[in-house]
């Protein structure tokens, strides 16, 4: 296992659309043994591969308090969506920043496990909300771009502060 290099808003390569993953094979179970390591070592709940460069549609989630329940969804579709929530999210790839963003309030969830075997599950509250952010990644999109021009510009400035204070 590897604890793998997290890419930073706004770079660039976070609007790369990822691919489907045609074979779960070995190389995608260990990539998913190697995100999940680099999302509890960060610490984070969720992490999508576009933000460790691999530009495959899959992602890791934890949202237990216990951090013992590892799901990973490859090739994530959301099939059915309902409701409006107003939820506050932070992103491993935008750190320090947490900013209220609209969501589904209840989702219902396809996608494969690391079998090949798809499944469905239905969520709401925090994994609803950290399942649609990750899927969000692999569109090419990063949640602060949801926000008002005003409020990412502000959040610009203060990455390009906190960048220069750790250098
Ligand atoms: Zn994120």
């Amino acid at each position: 296992m590897a604890i793998l290099n997290i890419l930073h808003y706004p770079d660039e390569r976070l609007h790369k659309v990822a691919r489907p993953v045609e074979i779960v094979d070995d190389e995608i179970r260990r990539l998913v043994e190697d995100m999940a390591e680099t999302m509890y070592d960060a610490p984070g709940i969720g992490l999508a591969a576009t933000q460790v460069n691999v530009h495959l549609r899959v992602i890791v989630i934890d949202t237990s308090e216990e951090r013992n329940g590892l799901c990973a969804f490859i090739n994530p579709r959301i099939i059915s969506a309902n409701g409006q929530v107003l939820s506050e999210e932070g992103c491993l790839s935008v750190p320090g920043i947490y900013e209220s963003v609209d969501r589904a309030e209840h989702i219902v969830v396809e996608a494969l496990d690391q079998d090949g075997q798809p499944f469905q599950i239905e969520a709401t509250g925090l994994l609803a909300n950290c399942i649609q952010h990750e899927i969000d990644h692999l569109d090419g999109k990063v949640f602060v771009e949801k926000l008002s021009r005003l409020k990412q510009s502000r959040i610009l400035n203060k990455l390009k502060k906190n960048h220069r204070k750790t250098m």
